[in-house]
């Protein structure tokens, strides 16, 4: 079968690679359906996130099920399935605590399309066929009705956004939101997205990228620009009880900590470019403040996600820039827009 590799920054190619299968008898075999680029593949893409090369890419995937072992539970071949894209055995004590994104069977970052992981490799979402381990816990079939384009990032990056927002808001019913948007490109517009489903009174959207503030405000935000480097100034002496930090560097994610009323909170979808970032701390303690940092539990939030698409609350179609064929993927994986879903 084929498969896109990411060989070196910029070099993306299908290379021939073994036929996934079946190898445990949890495991089940898709085809996939619609890949959606998260938006951490951008920038391994480019070489802004290091890697080590080569790998096969992509892992937000709605696929049909080819294949499966005798232990997979109900799933049949042409099944219709969304596929988380961490490895998550449904049976040790943090996956039944619902952090899927710790599973203890498998190596800490275990996932597909994202590399290896404590020498074990699985296979990527680009791809003619896509080994899934654990699948009797892992996967959910795709709603009748929603399309796999619109559902293929729905346990990764609409699940972030979601998070950022649905726990902070199901404590303070209404809340105002503010998010910060940037190199998560389409979490921070998810984020923005599940504010407004979920019943935020104002969502305010702070970016410097027109095409993500127009977008956030055609979801529902009110806008505030940002014009070089000045993100301290965005936000006047306005405040919020619950913040996202969906820019990823220092001036996006102080701005949300900054930006974060007494007793807030602040939830940041990624660790920042570096080893190390400079968080104002003191600040952070006088205020109260409650911080989160961490990646998404993609099993564990995927189904809430999936019914407030199915309930006509959230489309993630909304985000989407472009659908575009697999043998387009070497080069549309560079492109500089923020939502792009891959179909064969
Ligand atoms: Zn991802
Ligand atoms: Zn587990």
């Amino acid at each position: 079968m084929r498969s896109l590799m990411f060989e070196s920054p910029g070099e993306l190619h299908w290379r021939e690679v073994p036929d996934a299968r079946v190898e445990h008898d949890r495991d089940v075999v898709v085809r996939p359906l619609a890949v959606a680029r998260c938006d951490l593949d951008l920038p391994i893409a480019l070489g802004l996130y290091p890697m080590p090369s080569p790998f096969p890419m992509g892992h937000e995937l709605v696929g049909e099920v080819v294949d499966r072992g005798d232990d997979a539970g109900d799933w049949q071949p042409g099944d219709r399935v969304v596929v988380p894209f961490q490895i998550s055995c449904g049976t040790c004590d943090s996956c039944r605590a619902g952090h899927t994104n710790a599973c203890q069977s498998v190596p800490p970052g275990a996932a597909i399309g994202l590399g290896p992981a404590g020498g074990e490799t699985f296979g990527g979402a680009l791809s003619d066929l896509v080994r899934v381990p654990y699948a009797d816990f892992t996967l959910l079939a795709l709603p009748d009705g929603i399309s796999p384009v619109a559902a293929s990032g729905v346990p990764d990056n609409v699940a972030d956004g979601f998070r950022c927002v649905a726990g902070p808001l199901a404590d303070r019913p209404g809340e105002a939101v503010l998010v910060v948007g940037g190199l998560a490109a389409s979490v921070g517009l998810y984020a923005v997205m599940a504010a407004v489903a979920l019943g935020s009174e104002r969502v305010v959207y702070v970016d410097d990228s027109p095409a993500r503030l127009e977008r956030a405000a055609q979801l529902g935000a009110e806008v505030r620009p940002v014009t070089g480097d000045d993100w301290g100034q965005a936000l006047g002496s306005d405040r919020f009880a619950i913040t996202v930090d969906a820019h990823v560097l220092d001036a996006g994610r102080n701005l949300a900590l900054t930006g974060a009323a007494p007793c807030g909170t602040c939830t940041s979808v990624s660790g920042g470019a570096g080893r190390t970032a400079e968080l104002p701390l003191r600040a952070m303690y006088s205020k109260g403040l409650t911080y989160e940092v961490g990646r998404v539990h993609a099993r564990a939030t995927a189904p809430a996600v999936l019914d407030l698409v199915t309930s006509g609350r959230l489309d993630p179609a909304a985000v989407i820039d472009a659908v575009i064929p697999f043998d387009d993927a070497p080069e549309a994986m560079l492109d500089p827009r923020t939502k792009i879903v891959f179909v064969p």
